[in-house]
């Protein structure tokens, strides 16, 4: 590939809005641009690391047998009113019409489409199991998209369905499924926690989220500093003993076409937990509002005008039943062994659900058991963020000069550069080289734009090559320069040496 052929816009100025890395470079270093709120184009750049990371996620899938399908990206809205989902889902779902007057929805998940496609194709449990994904973007109409890619409205998503004839099936599958998306963020060179999480609108009885260990990232993971336990704050439990000092923290809980004032008992050290106190009233959301004046917590008690929610370590306080609803803290103390708990942030790039028959018999989608009996088909899914990926290897390597790429996704692995496109010295050699690694199957980009040098190697250091080549001023000596885009090392190199520096970075013995 050659830079002056090809479509790389980079630029020095950020994105307004970037307050994160991968946002910024991405942007910055030529490989998506935005068109809209949460909306982005993939330039060439982007493209190929997008696909590269949708290669390994279709391998390694591929290997356990899972089947790639593609549905339509509209779905007809009344599968979603047959699963319930419709009314539901709430306003990330984007609704529409068409010319008559059909309602339909644009994906945001795809659970009920696929229930759609094998009920009446899947009949005997001489057909299960079955695992199906497809590699599509999709649209949620996010509240607050931000972040770039980390959260679009629009995003390439792989998601995954299986069925199953019994539990123990669906379990399998969800441990292979679980052991896959280790093997995809292994060969991704990412650093990872599997937790277990809130189920969320998808729903089901048991979830795990993967989690890429990152600073900025949005999710407090709660993990055991001895043991394998590991949580999303959402959903992480410890051992706390009984508290005798109560505070109280009053919500507007939000629901379809009503609300209601719910007020919370926590310890006095404790703080709400959002997503298991939404869930503790079954709420769509919270909302912060003011506390009431003048009531004591026994006139919230004896009012019937409020919900009353008792955290659970102060059961023994109330006569009244308890729900988990504070949030794990720092140095509480594990449920699985009793060591420290400690909390680390994390972006969750995978999640998988254990979902039983919810979609199933919404749908009545049925299969013949051995004894020709009519049962509801059970289900996994799974779902892996690619873009979402593609910023979060950026918020993991990335330094403060731009995209770091490592050698599994790169969009090409060396940029050769000629210092100056008039010496033609210079344009032979790096030619020649640039000519070399094309034969050898390297994925190679030869800068020869009529630039100068500094802004040449000021897009390397954007747009994150693993390695450059600079053909220059000491070519007249015999040397030439390698560049390490990690470290920013520059080495000299005799001409007569590059085969064998080429062979040991790049093609091996
Ligand atoms: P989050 O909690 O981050 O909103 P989610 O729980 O809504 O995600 P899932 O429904 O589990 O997400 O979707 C599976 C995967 O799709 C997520 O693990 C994530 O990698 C990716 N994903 C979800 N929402 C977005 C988004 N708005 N932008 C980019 N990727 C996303
Ligand atoms: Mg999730």
């Amino acid at each position: 590939m050659k830079f002056s052929k090809s479509f790389i816009p980079t630029t020095k100025q950020p994105p307004k809005d970037a307050v994160v890395n991968s946002h910024k470079y991405l942007v910055q270093g030529g490989f998506v641009s935005q068109t809209g709120s949460g909306i982005y184009n993939f330039l060439p750049m982007g493209k190929i690391v997008l696909d590269q990371i949708s290669t390994i996620v279709k391998e390694e899938l591929n290997k356990t047998g899972a089947q790639e399908v593609d549905l339509g990206m509209v779905t007809p809205a009344s599968l979603w009113k047959e699963s319930a989902r419709y009314e539901k889902y709430g306003k990330e779902l984007l609704r529409f019409k068409d010319r008559k007057s059909n309602d339909f929805v644009l994906g945001p998940t795809y659970e009920e489409a696929m229930v759609d496609l094998v009920r009446n194709r899947v009949t005997s449990y001489k057909n299960l199991p079955l695992n199906l994904y497809q590699v599509k973007t999709k649209f949620r109409d996010e509240l607050r998209p931000r972040f770039g890619l980390l959260r679009g409205r629009e995003f390439l998503m792989k998601d995954g369905y299986s069925f199953h004839s019994s539990e123990e099936s669906l379990k399998e599958e969800f441990a292979l499924m679980e052991q896959t998306y280790k093997n995809i963020l292994d060969r991704l060179g990412l650093e990872y926690r599997v937790v277990e999480a809130d189920s969320g609108s998808i729903g089901g009885n048991s979830s795990k989220e993967f989690m890429v260990l990152a600073s900025n990232g949005e999710d407090d993971i709660v993990y055991c500093e001895a043991c394998e336990y590991g949580a999303n704050i959402e959903a992480a439990v410890s051992s706390v003993d009984n508290s005798t000092n109560s505070k109280i923290v009053v919500k507007k809980a939000l629901y379809e076409d009503s609300s209601k004032i719910v007020v919370f008992f926590i310890s006095q050290d404790d703080e709400l937990q959002l997503t298991k106190a939404t869930k503790a009233v079954d709420a769509l959301e919270l909302f912060d509002i003011d506390t009431p004046q003048d009531m004591t917590k026994q006139d919230f008690i004896d009012s019937s005008e409020y919900e009353c929610i008792i955290d659970s370590s102060l059961e023994n306080e109330f006569a009244l039943s308890s729900y988990d609803v504070r949030a794990v803290q720092v140095g509480d103390t594990c449920k699985c062994c009793g060591n420290k708990l400690n909390i680390t942030k994390g972006i969750e790039v995978g999640h998988i659900f254990e979902l039983g028959d919810k979609y199933s018999s919404a749908l009545n989608a049925t299969f013949l058991d051995e004894n020709g009996k009519s049962k509801n088909l059970i289900m996994g899914t799974y779902g892996l963020g690619i873009s979402r990926l593609v910023a979060v290897m950026q918020e993991v390597l990335s330094d403060e000069k731009g995209c770091v790429w490592n050698n599994i996704i790169a969009p090409c692995q060396l940029d050769i550069i000629i210092s100056d496109i008039k010496k033609p010295d210079q344009v032979k050699v790096a030619t020649d080289i640039y000519n070399k690694c094309l034969e050898k199957g390297l994925s190679v980009i030869l800068d020869d734009r009529k630039e100068r040098f500094g802004f040449k190697i000021g897009d390397f250091e954007l747009i994150g090559f693993p390695y450059a080549i600079i053909v220059g001023r000491n070519l007249s000596d015999g040397i030439i320069q390698l560049v390490d885009r990690k470290t920013l090392q520059k080495t000299d190199i005799q001409l007569d040496e590059i085969d064998e520096k080429l062979k040991e970075l790049f093609w091996g013995s």
